[in-house]
């Protein structure tokens, strides 16, 4: 540097605030030049304008009039960016308030101004540990700076001043808080530094400092009164370090840093994001939850239960399933119950009798232990009935149960038994809507032979004519009886004109079924034929008018017919929750799966498709609710941070370090929230909590659910952290300082 080129220079620089639209003057038409090895002393009355030269020398404020030059280059043209970096490279501050982070240690609050400075941080502890030494608060280095005394502060702020090697000191009053001894001793300190550096101080008490001064400025009323150099100082070569941006590494450190050390703020944080968390699943699952049932109620004809739990499986070859399939099937986690046959758990069967009419789904009596009146069954051909108290069939329940019952498929198929049933018990139930008949293995399996019937294409063939028999007749109809012989079948007398010579007798039928998971044909030979007359004798049948037309066969032949293996079965799981993994053991196992929870038939199309953009549209803005609210409550919370947050940039922060603290730390919070939450869930999970709120959360959302409202929340941190680096950055650094404090 040349000796023309002062390192600091100001021509007729002013500064005015601006407040309300009154114009007040800082300082006015200042001109002044300062070099490297001064130790400049400014003094003046309060109001004199002295920390706003200082601000304006620092970079910290904007000047409006003349010209400032940092080692010979304008500024006049600079931007915030410009600004920082003059800071970054050129000035070390010491305020009179200190501006420490004082839930900082001491430690920590000369490492900040290093890191964000782009210092690493393992270079920089022995130069650390070192300025502590030397401000002499070694003792204190891991003490917590809130907790030091105002000259302790005093000392802090050096070493920090001093930490980062710039060639401009700029401290101003920086024994105003001081005892005279502690005065002392910053005062001694600084005019060490002094040697090489541009000092620049402000002080009420120059008699503190005149000893060391090389230079005496006056200020009065926002001028120079006057400017005395005191001693000579000779001129030193500016070395200027390059300052880097601070790392990545650093920022993660600081950020985690800021989450945790002021504890009741990050509790209340926490807090508020768990509680946002709650609040957006709560609004998305009710959302997945009216989605969910609407597809259950409105738009699912196939399938009568619909329970959650239920998984429908048929075998991926084709084949059925066999005793062994099922024990397999049973050794699986998280099954509660089996049905072998599920067409059971669709189709609706009565009982009957002459003045009785009891109508209801049919279900395994195995699991039940108790009955709300009468008994419980003592024989296979004893049933029970489920339903409510105030139906009109459940009202006078004691004479039910002295009378014999037939049972009826929905469809008009009587199914066969060799005693006829016995109603023994009643159990109450008022929050089902469907009735249950609860029967033993016996009826059961009856049942599912005559259900393989009725859900099977019947062709007789007969005198080469072939003959679809429409199950719900009688004609042609083919049905078990005790008095016929293997083999053999009886036909009605009416059909014979069918037959070659209008003569069925030892003529053979062909009988075949198929249904859509097997086929099945046998050959009969026509050994009699029945009549109004001997029908009774021949087959012990009464009802002649009701019954002609039907072939009858033996229960050998009909057994070979119908009473299959099952080829579709129903798995229920023991928790909704546990369908998904169930599903896939079985789907392991060699099964497709149809899990009843997630089948939806969008009958309705368009219309659905609507009311789904609508609710999407008011799940929306319930989250752009959720995000204000969140961003009101957490900028509160923040609030007391930004005092903080101005520090760092005075100290060399941009506005993007800043906003990525910010992000840092709520990411944090909100992760740690989120992670705790999860850890709830998986406890729910794992059925070791129990909790009605989160066993509904859970039944409706799926993995994907939750990886998409981590998304969404994500991103509203970061929103939140964007928007609140903005404000900040709206104002200049002091001033963002001073609103603060
Ligand atoms: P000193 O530090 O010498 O006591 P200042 O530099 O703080 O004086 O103030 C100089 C003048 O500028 C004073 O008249 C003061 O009222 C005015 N001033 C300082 N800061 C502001 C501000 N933020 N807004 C308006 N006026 C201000
Ligand atoms: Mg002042």
């Amino acid at each position: 540097m040349s000796k023309e080129t002062p390192l600091l220079k100001l021509k007729n620089v002013s500064k005015f605030y601006y407040n309300k639209g009154l114009v007040a003057s800082g300082f006015s038409k200042v001109s002044l030049e300062f070099n490297l090895g001064e130790f400049v002393v400014i003094t003046g009355e309060s109001g004199s304008g002295k920390s706003t030269l200082l601000n304006v020398l620092s970079g910290i404020d904007s000047y409006e009039e003349g010209e400032m030059y940092i080692n010979g280059e304008e500024t006049s043209h600079y931007s915030e960016a410009d600004f920082e970096d003059y800071r970054k490279t050129y000035i070390g501050n010491i305020f009179q308030a200190f501006n420490l982070v004082n839930s900082y240690t001491v430690y920590q609050n000369i490492e900040l101004v290093l890191l964000l400075n782009g210092y690493d941080k393992k270079n920089v502890h022995d130069r650390i540990i070192d300025l502590i030494k030397k401000v002499d608060l070694y003792k204190y280095r891991n003490t917590r700076v809130s907790r030091l005394s105002g000259g302790q502060k005093q000392r802090v702020a050096i070493a920090r001043a001093l930490a980062k090697d710039t060639p401009i000191i700029i401290a101003d009053e920086p024994t105003g808080n001081l005892d005279s001894k502690s005065a002392k001793s910053v005062v001694k300190l600084l005019s060490e530094i002094a040697s090489d550096k541009l000092v620049i101080i402000v002080t009420h008490n120059y008699d503190q400092v005149e000893s060391y001064a090389t230079r005496k400025i006056e200020m009065h009323d926002g001028k120079v009164r006057e400017d005395i150099i005191l001693k000579d100082t000779n001129k030193k070569e500016i070395v200027l370090y390059n300052y880097k941006n601070i790392s990545f590494k650093n920022k993660i450190r600081l950020g985690i840093r800021n989450t945790f050390n002021i504890l009741p703020k990050f509790l209340l944080t926490f807090g508020v994001f768990l509680f946002v968390v709650l609040a957006f699943l709560d609004t998305y699952s009710s959302f997945r939850k009216l989605e969910y049932q609407e597809s259950k109620f409105g738009y699912n004809n196939f399938f009568h239960n619909t329970s959650d739990e239920r998984i429908i499986i048929n075998k991926k070859d084709g084949s059925f399933i066999s005793d062994n399939d099922f024990k397999k099937i049973e050794n699986l986690n998280n099954v509660s119950y089996i049905e072998k046959n599920d067409i059971l758990l669709d189709t609706q069967f009565y009982l009957n009798n002459d003045n009785y009419y009891f109508n209801g789904y049919v279900e395994s009596i195995k699991n039940i232990t108790e009955v709300s009146e009468g008994r419980l069954p003592e024989n296979e051909y004893e049933v029970l009935i489920k339903g409510n108290e105030y139906d009109y069939y459940l009202q006078n329940v004691d004479k039910l149960y002295e009378q014999n019952f037939k049972l009826y498929s929905n469809y008009g198929n009587e199914i066969e038994f060799d005693k006829p049933l016995k109603v023994v018990g009643v159990i109450y139930d008022n929050e089902v809507y469907e009735d249950t008949i609860f029967v033993s293995d016996v009826i059961l399996d009856n049942i599912r032979k005559s259900l393989n019937e009725i859900y099977s294409k019947l062709k007789v063939t007969l005198n080469d004519n072939v003959y679809n028999v429409n199950n719900y007749e009688t004609y042609m109809n083919v049905t078990p009886n005790k008095n016929v012989n293997p083999g053999e079948a009886i036909v009605s007398n009416d059909i014979n004109y069918l037959c070659k010579n209008s003569w069925c007798r030892n003529n053979d039928i062909k009988i075949e079924i198929s249904n859509i998971y097997f086929k099945e044909s046998i050959n009969v030979n026509i050994t009699n034929l029945y009549t109004k007359n001997n029908i009774s004798s021949m087959l012990g049948i009464k009802d002649y008018e009701n019954n002609n037309g039907r072939i009858y066969i033996s229960y050998e032949d009909y057994n070979k017919l119908y009473n299959k293996n099952t080829f579709q079965s129903s798995v229920f799981a023991n928790d909704v929750k546990n369908v998904d993994s169930l599903a896939n053991d079985l789907d392991n196992l060699g099964y497709k799966v149809l899990k009843m929870k997630d089948s939806t038939i969008d009958e309705l199309g368009q219309i659905l498709k609507v009311i789904k953009i609508f609710k999407f549209i008011v799940t929306i803005v319930l989250c752009i609710v959720l995000f204000f609210i969140t961003y009101f409550v957490i900028k509160l919370i923040q609030k007391s941070k930004n005092v903080y947050y101005s520090t760092v940039r005075i100290l060399g922060g941009s506005k993007k370090v800043i906003k990525d603290l910010i992000t840092i730390e709520l990411m944090n919070v909100f992760n740690l929230a989120y992670f705790v939450f999860i850890m709830f869930i998986g406890l729910c999970h794992m059925n070791i909590l129990h909790t009605e709120f989160l066993d509904d959360l859970i039944k409706y959302l799926s993995l994907k659910d939750y990886i998409l409202i981590y998304l969404i929340l994500s991103v509203m941190s970061y929103l939140i952290s964007m928007r609140y680096s903005r404000k900040l950055f709206k104002t200049s650094a002091m001033k963002a300082y001073n609103e603060e404090v």
